[in-house]
């Protein structure tokens, strides 16, 4: 049976060039960065190497990148160094963050007493920038905001220079969730001042299990990982060589090719939308997902009422069509959205459904995805 996979703001297929890199650092690496013999320093020096190379795609020094092991935990790191190190006592963020910043937040306020506040949104989904302002500008408690660049379900966009002039002007630090953007967007940190952001390799083809956190160099943050003072004291345990590799090799074969990738990633959601359009005109791209303006990987897509609805992800992946109702938790059961919920896309009676391509998508994924539609939501009398 023929598959199409159109998940991939889930996870991304490992490229091959990371593989062939991640199997010679496995064939031929041994050593452990902090052993001071010649297997270690080799391994050291992959380390380092990789660090250096996507601080320069970043355009900032080195020792600003702390490898981890995801976007989770580089979240995590964020919120609770900003919490114990840094004085803040209020963070500012949203509903529809990922659930690694929603809980980060929520176990600092349980754990550290700190003030959460939630930012509103505009009927499209986009954070309201004059009521962040307004938050800002309403106490003098050190505040973090915590906004995500591309939200991983909708596809909307956060205006990441204007947060950061807002967040200076009010004496705001900053921590923006790009997992989903970076590899994808160009991030120049020569010209956004900005505290901590967030990159996990999975989502840009690199394995899974390893990214980093961005921190500004003008911040003294400890680790949360406490342990053999690796990564600088910022992270206790010895690296994982290889992912690190990984994400390097990722990371670049990303921004050689960001043009040619973006290019075909955005002709296949349009044949996506246009197909879906053809087919069902009763259908609403939850948050504009289609505008050209909005993360070009990911369409959501509210269908009309049907009663195959409920059992859409589920009948789809009966026909060989792999593609999300909502954010995947552990278990692998599907809980609803809270990002649709809080941007007020829910709707009980409409199931929403999130496609989400790569540089792999091909022009059959989307015909397979879009006949397998045609079946699903076929007319009542005619579904069996
Ligand atoms: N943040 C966003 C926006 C994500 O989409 C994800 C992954 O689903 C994460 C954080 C978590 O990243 P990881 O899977 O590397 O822990």
């Amino acid at each position: 049976m023929a598959h199409a996979y159109l998940d991939n703001a889930a996870t991304t297929p490992v490229a091959p060039e990371v593989v062939e890199a991640m199997v010679e650092v496995y064939r031929s690496v041994h050593g452990n960065p902090s052993s001071t013999h010649a297997p270690g320093r080799k391994a050291k020096a992959l380390v380092e190497t990789s660090r250096r190379n996507i601080a320069g795609l970043l355009g900032v020094p080195s020792r600003t990148i702390c490898f981890t092991s995801g976007g989770t935990e580089a979240d995590n790191h964020a919120i609770q160094a900003a919490v114990q190190c840094l004085g803040v006592t209020r963070i500012v963020t949203s509903a529809a963050e990922h659930s690694a910043v929603i809980r980060a937040a929520e176990a600092a306020e349980g754990k550290w007493s700190v003030e959460v506040s939630h930012v509103g949104h505009h009927v499209d989904g986009r954070v309201d920038l004059e009521d962040l302002e307004a938050q800002l500008a309403q106490t003098e408690k050190k505040t973090l905001v915590s906004l995500m660049h591309a939200n991983n379900e909708v596809g909307v966009m956060l205006d990441l220079e204007a947060v950061s002039a807002l967040c200076r002007r009010h004496g705001a630090l900053l921590h923006s969730d790009t997992v989903q953007s970076m590899g994808h967007y160009r991030l120049d940190l020569g010209k956004i001042d900005i505290d901590f952001l967030t990159c996990s390799a999975h989502k840009l083809h690199g394995p899974k299990g390893v990214g980093f956190l961005y921190i500004n160099p003008q911040l003294r943050i400890d680790g949360m990982i406490v342990g053999g003072g690796q990564e600088r004291m910022l992270r206790g345990g010895t690296e994982n060589v290889a992912g690190i590799v990984g994400l390097d090799r990722a990371f670049a074969h990303a921004h050689e090719h960001m043009g040619d990738h973006e290019s075909h990633v955005r002709r296949m959601k349009q044949r996506m939308a246009d197909g879906l359009k053809t087919r069902l005109p009763a259908v609403v791209f939850n948050g504009d997902s289609d505008r050209e303006d909005r993360l070009y990987t990911v369409l959501n897509v509210k269908f009309p009422e049907h009663p195959n609805g409920g059992m859409a992800v589920f009948l789809l992946d009966l026909e060989g069509v792999a593609c999300s109702g909502g954010s995947a938790c552990s278990s692998g059961a599907t809980m609803g959205s809270h990002v649709l919920r809080a941007l007020g896309f829910h709707d009980p009676n409409r199931a929403s459904i999130r496609f989400s391509f790569s540089r792999y998508t091909s022009e059959a994924d989307i015909d397979l995805a879009l006949d397998a539609v045609d079946k699903v939501f076929a007319p009542a009398e005619e579904a069996s």
